[in-house]
């Protein structure tokens, strides 16, 4: 065999065939497409650690079954260079490898030392967000695992899933849903270990978007449990010492609520009620405030959808929920909304809360709070009654767009501070911004 080899880097279509050496680190299913035809992709590394994806169509997949085997360093000779697939290109490398019957293979060594053993390209779990309008690609991520779901079946054709949450230094709580095989493989040892600060380093996920980005596992997906590779190792590192982000883990492993509400909460952006009127549209935010007054006239009662919660509107005889279904017959429940302000240090501000934030604020019910309105005449005196005045909570707020009507901001979602946190995350802050030098005063780490 020719004893010269090209590196991924030097490789274009417009050689007809090259020689090249390579790590065969990822083997993926043979997929059966339309009219018997196969494809069989898979993902090969150079000496330098440069990917690239690699793919071989139906009699030539007959041709090399069993012949290939993932781990192991081979030799490629006369094998064809073409443009990368655009839908589900499992690494960025614009070019791809096709092998025909033409190539020949050689095995080189079981054990090759200067060959990487790994590739993987991490998107941080922040930057997930910004992959929504890249659908056909899939990403590479990696994360703590702070949160675990129980197994769950789907459907009646034996599917099951399972929510897994992953942390990482950029302070964001990502979903990833796991499907099947990835379950047995994965899923008891998550729910085991869920307090060992497990690592899972996850290949070729896809990022989907429902209520948010979250991800999902795919044909070529791989998942790794503390994979040995120094960034897995820092990474475990900053979360043994990271009391916030231990924090912020620990109080979403306590929620009795969904797990989107949970995430939803968890990764608000912090702002204070002087900041957020200014904060760009479209993000979640967080403020923490002291609730200083329920509008006691403000109260509204309206019938409301029971699935939704929203108000249902009435045309002739049929009840109507714009926000769910209008073909179905609507249930009516009693819903409410109410206006409150609450107070910073800096300033005050107006929400509105409706049904399940009313409950929870005011601790009662939305029928014993319609009873008690009814029947108290002067309705300041219900102030009195309520403990959760000059209580702090925390808001969620989608939007700093004011509803109209009210002139005040609406509320997603209302929980109570969790102080630990909140002092956790300060400090965090203040550490921050002491720890970011200018050049003129370089600050010495005498840590080490
Ligand atoms: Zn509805």
């Amino acid at each position: 065999m020719s004893s010269s080899y090209a590196p991924f880097m030097y490789l274009h279509p417009y050689y007809q065939s090259w020689n090249v050496k390579a790590r065969l680190i990822r083997s993926y299913d043979i997929q059966h497409v339309k009219n018997g035809r196969k494809i069989w992709k898979m993902v090969l590394l150079d000496a330098t650690g440069e990917p690239i994806q690699c793919i071989m169509f139906s009699k030539d997949v007959d041709h090399f079954i069993d012949k290939l085997q993932e781990g192991l360093v081979y030799c490629f000779e006369k094998v064809q260079v073409i443009p990368a697939d655009n839908w589900l290109r499992v690494v960025q490398n614009p070019y791809q490898l096709n092998i025909t019957k033409e190539t020949k293979v050689l095995v080189v060594d079981t054990y090759v030392e200067d060959f990487p053993t790994y590739y993987f390209n991490l998107v941080s779990l922040h930057g997930v967000q910004s992959f929504k309008h890249a659908e056909g690609n899939v990403i590479d991520v990696m994360g703590v695992v702070i949160y675990a779901s129980e197994i769950e079946s789907v459907g009646p054709t034996g599917t099951i899933k399972q929510d897994i949450v992953i942390l990482d230094q950029s302070y964001f709580a990502m979903r990833l849903t796991i499907w099947n095989h990835f379950v047995d493989e994965i899923g008891d040892r998550v729910i085991i270990d869920i307090f060992q600060n497990l690592i899972l380093l996850a290949c070729g996920v896809q990022v989907q978007n429902f209520n948010g980005s979250y991800l999902t596992t795919g044909k070529y997906t791989r998942l790794y449990i503390n994979h040995k590779d120094p960034i897995s190792s820092s990474l475990a590192q900053w979360y043994g010492l990271d009391h916030f982000a231990q924090l912020k883990a620990r109080w979403i492993q306590t929620r009795g609520i969904s797990l989107h509400r949970t995430l939803l909460t968890s990764n608000a952006c912090r702002t204070t009620i002087s900041k957020f009127t200014l904060m760009p549209k479209g993000k979640t935010y967080r403020v923490l405030g002291v609730l200083v007054d329920i509008d006691v006239k403000s109260f509204d009662w309206y019938d409301a959808c029971s699935i939704c919660n929203n108000k249902v509107y009435y045309v002739g005889d049929q009840v109507t929920c714009y926000k769910c279904s209008k073909k179905h017959s609507v249930q009516v429940v009693q819903g409410v909304s109410v206006k409150i302000t609450i107070k910073d240090s800096n300033r005050s501000m107006c929400l509105l809360l409706f049904n399940k934030q009313v409950e929870f604020v005011l601790q009662s019910s939305t029928s014993q709070l319609k009873e008690w309105h009814d029947q108290v005449i002067h309705k300041e005196i219900i102030k009195t009654k309520w403990s959760c005045l000059f209580t702090s909570y925390v808001f969620i707020l989608t939007s700093p767009t004011i509803t109209s009507a009210l002139s005040s901001y609406k509320v997603t979602y209302v929980t109570f501070v969790n102080w630990e946190e909140e002092c956790a995350y300060l400090l965090k802050r203040v550490r921050d911004k002491t720890k970011t030098p200018s050049k003129k005063h370089r600050i010495i780490n005498v840590d080490h």
